[in-house]
């Protein structure tokens, strides 16, 4: 029952999380997602989106969207393996599994359902998974849901992966699965997937990229952080979203072996459980991996964007991240700073978000930018004035 008691003791949480000064207050948009936004009736640059190449209000992906639904209806009201797999499904995982060089796909309602039902399918008691201490938190639940052994190892650290892949050994694990983000959000690094597929070889691991911040730009073309690295074709599975950078709606999918994702089908809960995907979407997905081969000039501008950026922020002696990921962390240290320099540049007209612990480690606070195709030149160089205004007030910058 939900007495005064009981309503008591939640407001004393919530106070907590006020006190503690991490409250998340959500800003409402009045526009679609965009490189310029309407947050509270201003028009503002938007610098926090995972919308990467700019196609989540695209005309052609609308319109694919807008055929679709009338073509097939709002929804199925079913499960998959009743009566919830459409033709455009079918097309979708086959579009996907061509797309990443892959053997078989299968559609989950988001990236966390397809990470939270990935490794209770695939590991049982007697296997292992090793996995990057800064993973997802979608790759943390679906490895505690599983029965198998847990060995974390420190971030990019491939000694320590080394020895934690000797231990599951040595602790008698018959499959191995390593886990790891391809590219970290708090950071933008990629991971070193060249040396964890190769001591994957060496101690007969299998490995899982969760690439939801590569997939659909990054890479040559667009592949994500596995082709960056190389390797397209040659990891075990990659998980990924159809909510970032292909088309910002909402999905998720994991791609890999054919066998791995049939016995996903079987037994994954929550592709069993959980209602199909609307048809709308999956056929603007489908036209959006269409779009991101057919327009080159997407992935050029998303690269030249990133470079303009952390070029000028780097001359203007900001302290970022180093990599070339869109991902650029800005540098600030204090929380109270980075979070009075958020509110500064949006006064500025550019939107962007601090975070301070706990998402990132105390006294690491900072600001996270992300650039986008949907940016013109124009747009990158109007935010890092702004940002160098800002800097120089809040005495963060050298000029
Ligand atoms: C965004 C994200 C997810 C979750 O994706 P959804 O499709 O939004 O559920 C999972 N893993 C990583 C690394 C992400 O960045």
């Amino acid at each position: 029952m939900f007495n005064d008691h009981t309503r008591q003791s939640y407001r004393n949480e919530l106070e907590e999380i006020e006190r503690s000064g991490l409250f998340k207050k959500e800003r409402v948009i009045s526009s679609p997602q965009s490189a310029h936004i309407e947050v509270n009736g201003k028009r503002v640059l938007n610098f926090c989106a995972n919308n990467y190449l700019g196609l989540a209000n695209d005309e052609t992906l609308r319109n694919a969207a807008k055929h679709a639904l009338d073509e097939y209806g709002l929804g199925l009201a079913s499960v998959r393996f009743i009566c919830g797999t459409q033709t455009v499904h079918k097309e979708l995982e086959a579009k996907i599994a061509s797309f990443f060089k892959t053997e078989d796909t299968i559609l989950y309602a988001s990236c966390f359902d397809a990470n939270g039902g990935l490794f209770e399918t695939l590991l049982k008691e007697k296997d292992a998974i090793v996995s990057d201490s800064l993973n997802h938190a979608s790759i943390i639940d679906g490895i505690r849901l599983c029965k198998a052994a847990r060995f974390v190892y420190e971030h990019n650290n491939m000694e320590d992966l080394q020895a934690k892949l000797v231990a599951a050994r040595n602790g008698g694990a018959q499959r191995i699965l390593i886990s790891t983000d391809g590219v970290f959000s708090m950071d933008g690094d990629v991971a070193k997937l060249q040396e964890i597929v190769a001591l994957a070889e060496q101690h007969g691991a299998m490995v899982h990229v969760d690439d939801c911040h590569g997939s659909g730009f990054f890479g040559p073309t667009g592949r994500g952080s596995v082709e960056h690295c190389g390797l397209l074709g040659n990891v075990d599975l990659i998980t990924s979203t159809l909510g970032k950078a292909l088309g910002g709606s909402v999905g998720g999918f994991t791609t890999g072996h054919k066998e791995l994702i049939t016995l996903l089908r079987q037994r994954s809960r929550p592709y069993l459980f959980s209602n199909s995907l609307p048809p709308s979407l999956v056929v603007a997905s489908i036209a959006c991996l269409n779009l991101i081969d057919s327009r080159p000039q997407l992935l050029q501008r998303i690269r030249d964007n990133t470079k303009i950026f952390r070029e000028e922020m780097t001359e203007a002696g900001f302290q970022i991240r180093p990599g070339i990921h869109p991902i650029v962390p800005i540098m600030l240290g204090d929380a109270a700073l980075a979070s009075r320099f958020a509110d500064d540049l949006l006064e500025e007209g550019i939107y962007v978000i601090g975070f301070s612990f706990p998402v990132v480690p105390k006294g690491q606070a900072r600001i996270r930018v992300q650039l986008s195709a949907a940016h013109s030149e124009e747009d990158v160089r109007f935010a890092i004035s702004a940002f160098r205004k800002v800097g120089q007030r809040l005495g963060a910058c050298r000029s």
